[in-house]
């Protein structure tokens, strides 16, 4: 027999979409009339912008021809597209990004688990609690933590708090970490950081010479100027950073599949016997061996994100799953809970009542209201106490999901 990754046994066997998924089929099975509405996964609901859809139609008729047919791309992504993204994401609002400096992927899920290929395993890491599962799970199938204790948490990962003492945003670590998992607009609790408090993190980076891994999957969702979209726009970051964007939550790609990743020339790593190394190298020759590109149907679809129309529409898309965030913060404020985030972000995290349990209070929602909120327990221990309400739905089930919660909190 082959040898197994032992390190996958670390990891703890309830996964939490698996198990919300479990409960409420057996609600569903229970009580078959019951109409219930999910509040609760991280999916987009509404159909691709048009420009997307034309882009996309294009491009197959494209495929059709010998003339104009396309195989094997450049790993790291047509032109048209890297050069639309350096333009209009960084280049237009200050950033110093460069179209070479942009890796089309096929998700930043993928990526933000990749980027490991290329860093060292003596690394101090750290990551903010609560969390995107993703950053911690793949530490742990990487062999970069000892095993899971009472609470869930790896020996060897640095957890650092984010709770409403902090606005839900990491104080600096006591001690010297390596790699930190940035997420702004967070995922679950819908907190951004401000410029100044960005800027605060990457200073930290360059005294400690530490490497920011910086998710920005909901940047779209950013409507107050003093929040900053990448971390690009913070002087000295690209000393110290790696951004993740991704098309899903954007433009609606989640089925689609398309994002990038940016690392900058200036970023260095060292070797363990102390030669500096660029990680723009490592991370183009670890994407060039590893991946065969995105489809070039999808890059075209991903392009017209970028054409006066697809912004037009893609700002309609996310107006549309703003205005469900508000709906939902006012209700559940009017319901008597304390709501946090839901604002520059698609999700609202939101205090349970007396301290209840979030297993028991999704519990009781699913079985009093038929609404499903995801517990925050299942992103860490300092997620205990709260729920997370995702904003991606239609606004007839946000506004029913609504009426229902307020009428029988
Ligand atoms: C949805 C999401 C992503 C995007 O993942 P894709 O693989 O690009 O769909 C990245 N990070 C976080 C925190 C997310 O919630």
């Amino acid at each position: 027999m082959a040898y197994v990754n032992d390190n996958y046994l670390k990891l703890k066997a309830g996964y939490l979409f698996p198990e919300i998924g479990r409960r409420v089929s057996a609600f569903a099975s229970a009580n078959p009339t019951a109409k219930v509405i999910r509040m609760g996964i991280g999916d987009v609901t509404e159909p691709l912008p048009g420009a997307c859809i034309a882009a996309m139609h294009k491009a197959v008729d494209e495929m059709a021809n010998r003339a104009t047919f396309k195989g094997y791309g450049p790993e790291q992504g047509y032109d048209f597209l890297r050069e639309a993204i350096a333009k209009n994401d960084y280049q237009a609002k200050g950033a110093n990004v460069t179209a070479d400096e942009i890796f089309v992927s096929d998700g930043s899920k993928c990526d933000c688990a990749n980027v490991l290929d290329i860093l060292g395993a003596k690394n101090v890491v750290a990551v903010t609690d609560p969390v995107y599962p993703v950053y911690v799970d793949t530490n742990v199938m990487a062999g970069h933590t000892g095993d899971a204790d009472a609470k869930g948490e790896y020996k060897g990962l640095v957890y650092l708090r984010a709770d409403a003492a902090n606005g839900f945003v990491p104080k600096l670590p006591q001690d010297k970490v390596d790699v930190i998992y940035l997420c702004s607009p967070n995922n679950p609790t819908g907190a951004t950081m401000t410029r100044d408090q960005l800027a605060m993190w990457v200073r930290y980076a360059q005294e400690q010479q530490a490497l920011i891994l910086f998710d920005a999957a909901y940047e779209a969702f950013i409507t107050d100027p003093a929040v900053p979209h990448s971390i690009y726009e913070i002087p000295g970051a690209r000393e110290v950073a790696i951004e993740f964007r991704s098309f899903s939550k954007t433009a609606g790609f989640t089925g689609t599949r398309c994002a990038f990743t940016v690392v900058p020339k200036d970023l260095m790593g060292k070797t363990e016997s102390g030669e500096t190394v660029d990680l723009y190298r490592l991370w183009n020759r670890r994407h060039t061996t590893k991946f065969n590109g995105v489809s070039y149907i999808i890059q075209r679809g991903a392009e017209a994100v970028y054409s006066a129309e697809g912004q037009t529409q893609v700002k309609a898309l996310i107006t549309h799953y703003l205005t469900n965030a508000t709906l939902i913060r006012d209700a559940l404020t009017k319901a008597g809970l304390k709501v946090f985030g839901g604002v520059n972000a698609p999700y609202a995290w939101v205090e349970t009542p007396n301290k209840t349990p979030s297993w028991d209070f999704f519990d009781t929602l699913l079985n009093e209201t038929h609404v499903v909120c995801t517990p925050g327990a299942g992103f860490g221990s300092a997620g205990e106490g709260y729920v997370r309400f995702s904003a991606f739905n239609s606004r007839a089930n946000v506004d029913e999901a609504m009426q229902r919660v307020t009428a029988k909190l």
